[in-house]
């Protein structure tokens, strides 16, 4: 196909070649993968993609790949949907929710990166694939990786919700809980991904990983008939889903997918856990790591790796960036799923309540069009909920029993 250039350091722009590697061994910068865009401008057309299956691989010529796609058939193309009910609470006319809580193998967004990352895991050869996780990268390596043959390792923080470890341990892959956080997770997989031949998604095929996040751009663009919205609401962790959906709108401008760009991009984070944001709202680039405290356990990196890249994309495209706290996040969940009749993790909560508080300081216009990403399941986190829902009415199998409890506690 030949599609793919080379891999490119962020930093310094030198250039390498389309290998398991992510770090400029001169400035220590990030490496990227190029594309050539003039082939893929004449192959990629609006036609050729409709007309493909509706998976994260129509878009397949701006995937890192060489060959055949090989694992994650299935992921991608979830619904985009128009919210109303929700729009109406939060005193808007045009929002929509791009909803990765459905659709995909494992429920979460992450099927989108894992996909990517394990089809290249297989062509550069790798027999071992791994992650360090805060939950649903886990999920989706272990499950796509069954898949595969593949044999897995995932690295989770040992305080992570029972239900999420649970998630991980159907697909027996070897689950390894850290006592420390995802940062000191992270820290210890660096340190193994260099003694160990093992494709560590996130870390060392990550430029590659990285790319799979551009699909929810892509989709979301097309879902909208070709244009892009006027801001996007991306819940972040370690900075990478936001930076890569600017990257996809940016690159189908290129190709000529679509005329005007004029984006806002909006980063939502947790008050217990918000090292970008603080810095957006500090106006500098400089990304001061935190120790994570919060209930959104999806978005706690405390230390984002991707966090200067975010904070770049954010004020490239006019944006900003807020958080939340705890209590805000499940009226976020409870806000999501009583008018549109969505479940989503904490992470969506987080995206919901700060979209919220955007839109009530004018961050977010009223008549703009604004898609709110919501990015996991929330049968995946429902310890968050415990006391937090409404009660349930207790009877005994007969009609005074329930004519009772009607009259005296439902109004
Ligand atoms: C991983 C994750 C994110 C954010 O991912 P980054 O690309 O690391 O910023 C958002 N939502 C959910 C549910 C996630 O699991």
């Amino acid at each position: 196909m030949g599609y793919l250039k080379n891999l490119k350091c962020r930093e310094c722009g030198r250039e390498y070649p389309l290998e398991p590697i992510y770090v400029c061994e001169f400035c220590f910068g990030p490496l990227e993968v190029m594309y050539d865009y003039n082939k893929i401008k004449n192959v990629l057309t609006k036609e050729v993609i409709t007309n493909r299956v509706k998976s994260l691989w129509r878009y397949r010529e701006l995937l890192p790949i060489e060959g055949e796609p090989q694992v994650g058939l299935e992921s991608g193309f979830t619904p985009l949907i128009r919210a109303d009910n929700l729009a109406k609470e939060l005193k808007v006319k045009n929002l929509y929710i791009k909803d990765d809580t459905v659709v995909h193998p494992t429920l979460s967004f992450k099927d989108r990166v894992v996909s990517v990352a394990l089809t290249k895991a297989k062509e550069f050869g790798f027999d071992t694939v791994a992650c360090a996780s805060t939950g649903n990268l886990a999920h989706s390596v272990s499950a796509h990786g069954a898949k595969a043959g593949l044999r897995r390792f995932v690295f989770i923080p040992a305080t992570l919700e029972p239900s999420k470890i649970v998630a991980s341990l159907v697909y027996e892959p070897n689950v390894v809980a850290v006592d420390g956080n995802y940062d000191d997770v992270n820290r210890l997989c660096t340190e193994i991904a260099n003694k160990y031949r093992w494709a560590f998604v996130n870390i060392n095929i990550r430029p590659f990983y990285a790319e799979g996040s551009k699909t929810q751009g892509f989709e979301i663009i097309e879902q909208l008939g070709w244009r892009a919205p006027d801001n996007v609401v991306v819940p972040c962790a370690s900075g990478s889903l936001l930076t890569k959906i600017w990257k996809a709108f940016k690159e189908f401008k290129e190709i000529g997918l679509i005329g005007e760009l004029n984006t806002k991009m909006f980063a939502a984070q947790a008050f217990g856990c918000n090292p970008i944001t603080t810095a957006i709202k500090a106006g500098t680039d400089i990304i001061k790591p935190v120790k994570p405290n919060t209930i959104a356990k999806s978005l706690a990196i405390g230390n984002p790796a991707d966090g200067y890249y975010a904070t770049v994309a954010i004020k490239e495209s006019g944006g900003w960036g807020e958080d939340v706290t705890d209590l805000e996040i499940i009226e976020g969940i409870k806000l999501l799923a009583k008018t549109e009749g969505i479940f989503s993790e904490t992470a969506g909560g987080v995206a919901i309540a700060v979209t919220k508080k955007l839109i009530e300081q004018g961050k977010i216009g009223r008549d703009e069009l604004t898609v709110v990403c919501i990015t996991g399941n929330g049968l995946k986190t429902q310890e968050a909920l415990s006391g937090h829902t409404k009660q349930v009415y207790y009877i005994k199998p007969n009609l005074i029993s329930f004519e009772d409890v009607l009259k005296k506690e439902i109004s």
